[in-house]
């Protein structure tokens, strides 16, 4: 029967230099669907309690979805790892064209377990495995190593994701780059994939997907994107990419400004779409076959960062990189932003470690280093700060490369308190003291403080979800949306979507597009299932990798510093609106008051545990 899976898993284990490929097991398509789900299963079944994220065994997986390299809309790739930042479950997200490409050549996925003994990359071609000797570029950045095995490949069409100097050097952010600009940025996935000696993974491949039902595949196809094609918020994206949100962030009082001190910035509008196009942007881009094209690409027009091409510098960067340290000038953000693309560090870590050095600087907690004045508002300092982290240099580099949370705790005292992060993972660039469940969801999420696996800010705001009226400061009626989100999150993540598709294709869309490409019968309901079944998997994991309820928390500041500015004025995370938040949320979840999911729950949701 021709279908979208390939039934097959790729293994490397680079310690022996052993290549095999497995069938993917039932269970898995059947309960986990693809990606995220499949990630989930292998590491909680794979990797013993306790185990480091740079220990051999961790394994570096690069998953995809069973639509993936096939004509449905905005689709992704996934990488899953346990986290160097937080030590949890990490799946981590990019687009591109690398994973239809491992799809083409064959597999599910990919499995990379064991180090090398000297930097090595994977060249898979088809069935065709080779690990090569890469000592010829290890040093070089993210973009240079790309290029170069291109050309020793004797093909610029291969597909490539890799690492630069920052996951080389084990920097706990370092990220893992696929192709020009595209990046598994949160998490750290890059310094797992550093510390297997590992430079990069090139895939080329020639297989089709098939599909099971080709014409209601192609159906479902065209109301996929129809669906886009009518969502005023995807009309949105293709016209201004997500740096329109910096205006939304800062008339809402949620946009960073001064390590998360204020909620927003008078400048703000400098570093939103209208005010980039002034210097950078001349077309927009697209992950393959991505009708959204929500990436706008091109050069620095003018001043000293003149003739750098780049990306967009999406809201994330402009919020971090730019309004949190109080740089308004756009083509420096785009050129700080570019120099962490190149060694290969996650621009939003880097930007919210860059503001704690910069606060604790300012508080005389660490010197400035020698010839810099590490201040807010400095391109220079934040740029030595990028180089220094990157090469892990003796002092502030070394410190910084922990992360923030640990460049805290060795710091000491007060430095904790100014320290923005959730288990390790730095905060996203949405304050949430206006909006308490937007602070549930960064307490609760499975790989860290994170705005992708939950977004309730945007119904808080519109005070309703679903008939039940929301107040955005009250804790009330905010568990059961985060849990929804959360779940639906999870679910389509399965499928290694984009999240901007869920803003026009509808659940039981993709599960049509799900049910015709493999002909296993999917529907909304059995994607949200898979979803709550993964979300407590991934509890389970953390869990036995040590975490306890202590850690689903908010940084002090959002806890113990009112918003000095903004609508919400005054307002912050009590102890005990977290408390209440939390209390509803894992009962609702079906997990005990320390956060624990009950033998029901986990029968409920066929899920094994560990004995
Ligand atoms: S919406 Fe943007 S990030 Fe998502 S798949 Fe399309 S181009 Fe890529």
């Amino acid at each position: 029967m021709i279908e979208a899976y390939t039934h097959t898993l790729l293994m490397i284990d680079l310690s022996r230099g052993a290549i095999e490929t497995i069938p993917v097991p039932d269970e898995l398509t059947r309960d986990f669907i693809g990606g995220k789900g499949f990630g989930a299963k292998l590491l909680y079944d794979r990797l013993s309690p306790g185990t480091s994220p740079y220990d051999p065994d961790n394994p570096l997986m690069f998953m995809t979805g069973p639509l993936t390299g096939t004509m449905a809309p905005a689709m992704r790739g996934c990488v899953v790892t346990k986290s160097p930042l937080t030590n949890t479950f990490l799946d981590s997200y990019f687009g591109g064209s690398f994973s239809p490409e491992i799809k083409y050549a064959g597999y599910d996925g990919i499995i990379i377990t064991g180090k090398a003994d000297k930097p090595v990359y994977i060249w898979i071609d088809d069935d065709r495995v080779e690990i090569r000797d890469a000592g010829r570029i290890w040093g070089t950045d993210a973009l240079d190593s790309n290029e170069a095995i291109k050309k020793e490949l004797g093909d610029d069409t291969v597909k490539i994701a890799g690492i630069g100097q920052a996951g080389e050097n084990l920097v706990s952010y370092a990220l893992i780059c696929c192709e020009f600009n595209r990046q598994a940025g949160r998490g750290g996935a890059g310094a797992v994939m550093g510390s297997k000696n590992l430079k990069a993974v090139a895939v080329r491949g020639s297989n089709p997907v098939g599909v099971h039902d080709p014409k209601g595949f192609a159906e479902a196809c065209k109301k996929a994107f129809k669906e886009l094609e009518v969502s005023p918020d995807v009309e949105a994206l293709r016209e201004a990419g997500t740096a329109s949100a910096v205006e939304y962030a800062n008339e809402t009082g949620l946009l960073p400004h001064r390590n998360y001190r204020n909620g927003t910035f008078e400048k703000a509008s400098k570093l939103a779409d209208k005010g980039q196009r002034k210097h950078l942007w001349m077309g927009s881009n697209a992950c393959m076959g991505c009708p959204i094209r929500c990436s706008k690409i091109g050069a620095v027009r003018t001043g000293k960062y003149k003739g750098i091409v780049t990306d967009i510098v999406e809201y994330e960067s402009a919020g971090l990189m730019g309004a949190n340290l109080d740089i308004s000038d756009v083509r420096a953000v785009a050129h700080l932003v570019k120099l962490c693309d190149r060694y290969g560090m996650d621009s939003m870590s880097t930007g919210t470690v860059i503001g704690f050095a910069m606060e604790a600087c300012e508080k005389g907690l660490i010197p400035s280093p020698e010839g810099i004045e590490l201040t807010f508002g400095n391109v220079a300092a934040a740029e030595f700060i990028i180089h220094a982290v990157a090469g892990r240099e003796q002092g502030i580099g070394e410190l910084l490369a922990k992360g923030v949370k640990e460049a805290a705790e060795e710091i000491g005292g007060e430095a904790r308190d100014f320290a923005m992060h959730t288990k390790g993972l730095e905060s996203p660039a949405w304050g949430p003291r206006g909006v308490s469940g937007m602070g549930l969801a960064y307490m609760t999420t499975d790989r860290g403080g994170c705005h992708q696996r939950g977004f309730p800010l945007a119904y808080e705001l519109a005070g309703e979800w679903e008939d039940t009226p929301l107040d955005p400061l009250a804790p009330e009626n905010k568990a059961k949306l985060v849990i929804s989100l959360q779940n639906h999150s999870a679910g389509t993540d399965t499928l290694v979507k984009c999240d901007f598709g869920s803003f026009g294709i509808s659940t039981d869309t993709y599960a049509e597009l799900v049910s015709t490409a493999t002909g296993r019968k999917t529907t909304a309901r059995s994607i949200l299932e898979a979803g709550e079944r993964i979300w407590s998997l991934t509890r389970l994991f953390n869990i036995a990798q040590g975490l306890d309820t202590s850690q689903d928390t908010l940084p002090r500041r959002f806890i113990s510093e009112p918003l000095p500015d903004g609508p919400s004025k005054g307002h912050m995370i009590t102890e005990q609106d977290m408390a209440v938040m939390l209390q509803e949320y894992y009962k609702l979840r079906g997990w005990d008051a320390k956060g624990v999911p009950t033998a029901d729950t986990l029968s409920k949701l066929n899920i094994e545990p560990d004995s």
